[in-house]
């Protein structure tokens, strides 16, 4: 079976709601505010504690 690539809604602290990928490669930042919402580990990106995941879409 394929390992299906994740996307993750998440809640920034500035109410913005935004689709990330899930295995990012790069930084991810707001679109609204500019705040970093996640950090790329290499695997699974690594969600700032302030941001709130409200779903995940596969
Ligand atoms: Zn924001």
């Amino acid at each position: 079976m394929k390992k299906r690539a994740c996307f993750l809604k998440v809640k920034c602290i500035c109410s913005n709601e935004q689709i990330i990928f899930e295995h990012s490669k790069s930084e991810v930042r707001c679109l609204v505010c500019n705040e970093v919402i996640g950090k790329s580990t290499g695997g699974k990106i690594k969600l700032d504690s302030r941001m709130k995941v409200l779903e995940r879409l596969e």
